[in-house]
This record gives structure tokens, C-alpha cells and sequence, in this order.
């Protein structure tokens, strides 16, 4: 394990001045020559609980950009967990390297032993380009891994959680933006229809909305329509679809300058992470705009949700949906707080999600 001295340099960047930026309190940097790991695990807060968040591997273009993505999920999860009223800190782990040609039982298995140092401080879990199987080797060396298969007696897929819970979020705006959270008859897009998509459209589909989707993946058009009633669009056309609600449901950043000049619609409301290009200037738009939107790491936190209560113990699933169904609330305290403030939705979710943290832990954070 490398520990960083102040003077060190990742690019052209201060590794203390960014730790600082948000107050992280700790970063590991993971290196095994033999097995050719290269890892940071980020821990951002530990006030609520043992920092939880997934490990992530990537092909990072740099040891820098690594860097900066560790800083930035960890500092995520801090947040969603806060929110979501589970007592877990906030952490994230990332490992350097093209998942096809590096991953290995060895380097998985040393990447493990790594996260065993740290006594509980942080605890792993599945991210991208991580299978169950892989985390099967980590937990061989560290009891610090939540969320692993059912078959191993872990907790299993958390996407039909994360469903639900952006289920009642969208439902929690529409209270907002119609007076009742009837989805029947609403025209909802969802774009993606994978893991979290499919189920989303279930419940979409049972409250008789009526479904939009696109994907990429024909094979995942093909289920959706097999199993429901809906329209496909391509996925270019999307967002210029007759819509009430836009979930997305697929990858980060689709809302945006392009999107938004086209998109018409009352509430945003789906799973992908980061879906603000610029949270800042986007998340004010929204708000000019009138668009209500259900901040993303608020609405998708029902899968935290699963793995967290998997590692605090005493799990099951009704507990899990019993939790994830608070979302419906937290959205709606969320709508209230930006209407009061003036402020978008994203800034008034961390703000909660700090407030939670400084009224237990009796500190002051940075945000
Ligand atoms: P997934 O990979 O199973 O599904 C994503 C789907 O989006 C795929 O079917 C893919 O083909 C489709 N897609 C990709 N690009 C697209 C495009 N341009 N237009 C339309 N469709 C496109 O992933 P998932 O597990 O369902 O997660 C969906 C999103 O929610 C991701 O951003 C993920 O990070 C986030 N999320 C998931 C969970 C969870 O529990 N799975 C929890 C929190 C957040």
C-alpha cells in the first residue's frame, strides 16, 4: 500500500489540494507488481457508518482521471447513502486496466486482500465491468463484500429495487406536477430497457401509463415488447417523443444543451447515474424550464439500498422494499425544499443529505 505525501503530483493536479476540495478523509492507493493491479479505493465519509460503494474497473485513459473519478463517486455514494437514511459513509473503488485482458482470480483476489486491510472501514460491492463471479473472488479474501449472487446467499440482482424505487419517486413528482401520483394514462419514456428498464416498465405497465422505450439492443426490444404493451422509437428520436415524463435509463449526461433544447416534458425521473452534462448549469435550466426532476442519485438508490442492508445484517427483501419505498417522501420533502430555497433539486438533495450527516456526526462539511 503507497501512501501519498503531500508533494505528490497525479498529472498536474495536488493530490491534497483535491482530497481537501471535499474533504475525503482517506485514499489507498492498491499496487501489486505481480498480478498487475493498479487500484485507488476512495473513502469520502465515514461519519453515518462504513464508507460502501462498488468497485469499478476501467480503462482509464490516465492515473489521473482514475484519480478524479474516485474523488467524484465517492463523494456520490456519501450522499446517496445519507439520503436514503442508511447508516454507511460513502466510499468507491476504482481499478485501472481494460477488464478483457488484465482481470484475473490473482489480481482480483490481491485487490481483495487490500480492502481486508482496511478492517471494515470500506466495504466492496458489484460496480461496472465487475461480475458476481468476480466479487466471489474478492469476498475469498475480505469479509468487507456485500450484494454477492443468491446462490452464495448474498442479497443478489439489485435492479429490481432500484426499479421500484425510481417507481415512487416518479411517482412522488407526478403528486407534484399533476396533484395526484396516478401514472395511468401519463405518456412515460424510458430510455434503456436493461436490467433496471425492464422492471421500471413492469410497474409502469401494471399502473396502465402509457410506455415509450427505446435501446440499442434489439434483443432487449425484443423482450420488452414480447412481455408489454409499448411504443419503440429509435433511439435517436427519443427525446423528441410526445412525452410527460422522461426516464432515463441508460447511460449518464443525456441531459444536456442538445436534449434539453428539444425535449418537452413535465418530470425527469429514471436510473442512470450523472444524468446532468453540467450539474450546475443543467440543474438550474431544469428549474427555469419548469421541469421537475427527481435527483438521479436519490431516485436510483434502492440498489445501495439492497447491498447496504445485505452487509448491516437482519436483511430481507420485504425490509429492502419497505425502505426503498421511502424514496416516495424523500422526493417530495426534496420538490418542497426546492421550491423554498429557489434552488435546483440536485443542490437541495445534497443539502439534506449533508444535514443528516452534521446533525449526527455534530460536524461541519464541506459540499
Ligand atoms: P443495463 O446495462 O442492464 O441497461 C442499460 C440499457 O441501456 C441496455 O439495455 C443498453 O442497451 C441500453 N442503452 C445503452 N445506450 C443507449 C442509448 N443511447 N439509447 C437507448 N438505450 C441505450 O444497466 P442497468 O443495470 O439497467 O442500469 C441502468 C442505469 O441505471 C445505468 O446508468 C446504471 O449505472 C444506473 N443504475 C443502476 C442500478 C442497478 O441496480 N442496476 C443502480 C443505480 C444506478
Amino acid at each position: 500500500m503507497i501512501d501519498l505525501k503531500q508533494e505528490e503530483k497525479v498529472g498536474d493536479i495536488s493530490v491534497f489540494d483535491e482530497v481537501s476540495q471535499y474533504a475525503h478523509e482517506q485514499l489507498v492507493y492498491c499496487y501489486d507488481e505481480h498480478t498487475g493491479l493498479k487500484a485507488i479505493i476512495g473513502i469520502h465519509n465515514t461519519v453515518l457508518g462504513p464508507a460502501l460503494g462498488g468497485t469499478r474497473m476501467w480503462n482509464y485513459k490516465s492515473e489521473k482521471e482514475a484519480f478524479v473519478d474516485v474523488l467524484r463517486l465517492s463523494r456520490g455514494m456519501t450522499f446517496k447513502a445519507a439520503i436514503s437514511g442508511l447508516n454507511l459513509g460513502g466510499g468507491k473503488a476504482v481499478i485501472i486496466g481494460d477488464a478483457r485482458k488484465i482481470k484475473t482470480e490473482a489480481l482480483l483476489r490481491r485487490f481483495g486482500k487490500f480492502v481486508e486491510s482496511l478492517h471494515g472501514k470500506y466495504v466492496t460491492a458489484e460496480d461496472v465491468n465487475m461480475s458476481p463471479d468476480d466479487m466471489e473472488y474478492i469476498a475469498m479474501e475480505t469479509k468487507y463484500v456485500t450484494g454477492l449472487s443468491e446462490k452464495v446467499g448474498g442479497s443478489g440482482d439489485p435492479s429490481p429495487f432500484t426499479a421500484y424505487g425510481v417507481y415512487m419517486g416518479m411517482k412522488a413528482c407526478a403528486k407534484e406536477a399533476y396533484g395526484s401520483d396516478s401514472l395511468s394514462g401519463k405518456k412515460v419514456a424510458v430510455q434503456g430497457v436493461g436490467h433496471v428498464g425492464h422492471y421500471l416498465v413492469k410497474h409502469l405497465s401494471e399502473e396502465g401509463a402509457k410506455i415509450i422505450v427505446s435501446d440499442i439492443n434489439k434483443e432487449k426490444i425484443r423482450e420488452i415488447n414480447k412481455a408489454f404493451t409499448v411504443e419503440v422509437v429509435n433511439e435517436n428520436e427519443l427525446c423528441n417523443s410526445d412525452m410527460d415524463i422522461y426516464a432515463p435509463c441508460a447511460l449518464g449526461a443525456t441531459i444536456n444543451d442538445d436534449t434539453l433544447s428539444k425535449m418537452n416534458c413535465d418530470i425527469i425521473a429514471g436510473a442512470a447515474n450523472n444524468q446532468l452534462e453540467d450539474e450546475n448549469k443543467h440543474g438550474k435550466l431544469l428549474m427555469e424550464k419548469g421541469i421537475i426532476y427527481a435527483p438521479d442519485f436519490m431516485i436510483n438508490a434502492g440498489g445501495l439500498i439492497n447491498v447496504g442492508l445485505d452487509f448491516l445484517g437482519n436483511y430481507s427483501r420485504e425490509r429492502v422494499f419497505k425502505k426503498v419505498e421511502r424514496i416516495y417522501s424523500i422526493v417530495l420533502d426534496i420538490i418542497h425544499k426546492t421550491k423554498e430555497d429557489e434552488i435546483p433539486s440536485q443542490e437541495a438533495a445534497i443539502k439534506l443529505a449533508t444535514k443528516r450527516i452534521e446533525d449526527i456526526g455534530k460536524v461541519k462539511l464541506k459540499y
